[in-house]
């Protein structure tokens, strides 16, 4: 079997892979090695044609292909190896993993360091488990997206949406400016599951149905969904069977979560956050196998994909810095804990030695709130589950937490003084 060795591998071309490629080669490495299973680099880039790309990282309103373009071009830049239809099918505890492609078939890559930039996968009808028939018309909202968007075939003429996830809602206002019928979008929840934005600008600018609070019990057909049964639920998410009643419909479409890709990860012993599914990680973004970095969608589910190009940059700078002996792991971590309201929170510990920023998800939509990270507090006018909240800390403060070797953070709102005050 060929042996290709390196100073860095990075697993997957989507936005956390090139930036974490392009970053590394920016901090000095030259012998990269971006492995990418699809045909294209760009990720799920290439099938989100809309705009909304890049509005924090570019200060402009991109579509997907528009900015991943501006990565290629920098990847196209360097002599950075880029290994196309290369799938990576083992990965070990001592970093080598073994890949293929129809170039070289199988072979080996032993690298100094690594980034994984996997992303992330969609959940499908038997993660949530909707009993009724097996037809043909049932899609996770993703796939819909590419079959449309990248293979030009419609996935059904009356449409049905389980989830109100982003990927969820953009796919029908597509669906509907393709002249299909999107007769509800259906969400089990009291709100919608992705950005408010896409609330407006996908549903209620397009007169879409959304039933908040129901969900999908049954589903009709034998060759294809010929239909589904809906139903509201209570404050539990029970149904609440008097309210049920048929859509009819020829495609049921899923957005019911993402999932971190990390079946190497495991493969290769590294220890992963069984709440959000990915590695757990320092403020480097190395994961607890040395040397070995994950950026992006493989280890939480970012809401914008310009916080993954951000994630991505650190890992390629970190990498390198590695590889150069000036990454060093404390003997004892701060451990950083979830408290009230606190859904997810990246890094899961901290070194301490430099700035370390959290990236954290609420459980609750608080108005007038206040994010707690020890007694450090910062205010928000409103947060909500959908978005990510950003928090830097600095060294000097970390260091108080050293001894304790932990530190806690909460999302809570507000005392009436703050209000007296005028904080906002
Ligand atoms: C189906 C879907 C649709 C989405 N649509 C939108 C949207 O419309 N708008 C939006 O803002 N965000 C959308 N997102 C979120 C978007 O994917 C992320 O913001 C961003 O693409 C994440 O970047 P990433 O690099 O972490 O992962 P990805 O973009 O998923 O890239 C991961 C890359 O790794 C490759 N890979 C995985 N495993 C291997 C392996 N073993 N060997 C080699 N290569 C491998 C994959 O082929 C892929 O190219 C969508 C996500 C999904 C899953």
């Amino acid at each position: 079997m060929q042996m290709q060795e390196v100073d860095l591998a990075i697993i997957g071309a989507g936005p956390a892979g090139m930036a974490a490629a392009i970053s590394a080669w920016e901090s000095g490495m030259e012998d990269i090695m971006l492995l990418e299973r699809a045909e294209y680099p760009g990720g799920l880039l290439h099938q989100c044609i809309h705009n909304g790309f890049g509005l924090h990282y570019f200060e402009e309103d991109l579509t997907g292909p528009e900015y991943a373009e501006r990565f290629i071009d920098r990847l196209a830049s360097s002599n950075i190896k880029l290994c196309l239809n290369t799938m990576v099918t083992n990965f070990h505890p001592d970093r080598s993993m073994i890949a293929i492609n129809p170039q070289w078939g199988e072979f080996k890559v032993v690298p100094k360091s690594v980034v994984l930039a996997m992303g992330c996968r969609e959940k499908t009808r038997f993660a949530i488990g909707i009993p009724g028939s097996r037809p043909a018309g049932i899609f996770t909202a993703g796939l819909a997206q590419k079959l449309v968007n990248v293979d030009g075939y419609m996935p059904g003429k009356e449409i049905v949406v389980l989830g109100s996830g982003d990927i969820g809602m953009i796919m029908a206002r597509r669906l509907t400016l393709e002249g299909a019928e999107v007769k509800a979008v259906v969400e089990i929840m009291p709100r919608v599951g992705g950005l408010i934005r896409n609330e407006v600008q996908c549903l209620h600018d397009f007169d879409i149905p959304l039933l908040l609070q129901h969900t999908i019990t049954e589903i009709y057909g034998d060759y294809r969904v010929e239909g589904v049964k809906i139903v509201q639920v209570d404050g539990q998410g029970n149904p609440v069977r008097e309210t049920e009643r048929r859509i009819d419909c020829d495609c049921l479409l899923l957005s019911v979560g993402l999932i971190p890709e990390n079946e190497l990860s495991l493969e290769a012993g590294i220890e992963l956050d069984e709440n959000i599914g990915g590695p757990v990680v320092d403020e480097f973004l190395q994961t607890s196998l040395d040397g070995v970095f994950a950026a992006g969608n493989v280890v939480q589910v970012w809401d914008l994909v310009d916080n993954v190009t951000l994630d991505g940059e650190k890992t390629g700078r970190n990498a390198a810095r590695y590889v150069g002996g000036e990454l060093k792991r404390e003997p004892k971590e701060i451990e950083v804990i979830p408290g009230d309201n606190i859904a997810t929170v990246t890094p899961h510990k901290i070194v301490g030695t430099e700035s370390a920023e959290l990236a954290l998800r609420v459980r609750e939509t608080i108005e007038r709130a206040e994010v707690r990270v020890g007694d450090f507090r910062k205010k928000f006018r409103v947060v909500s589950p959908t978005e990510v909240i950003k928090i830097m800390l600095e060294p000097e403060y970390l260091n108080l937490f050293r001894k304790k070797g932990e530190i806690k953070v909460s999302c809570c709102q507000r005392g009436k003084e703050d209000k007296e005050e005028g904080h906002d």
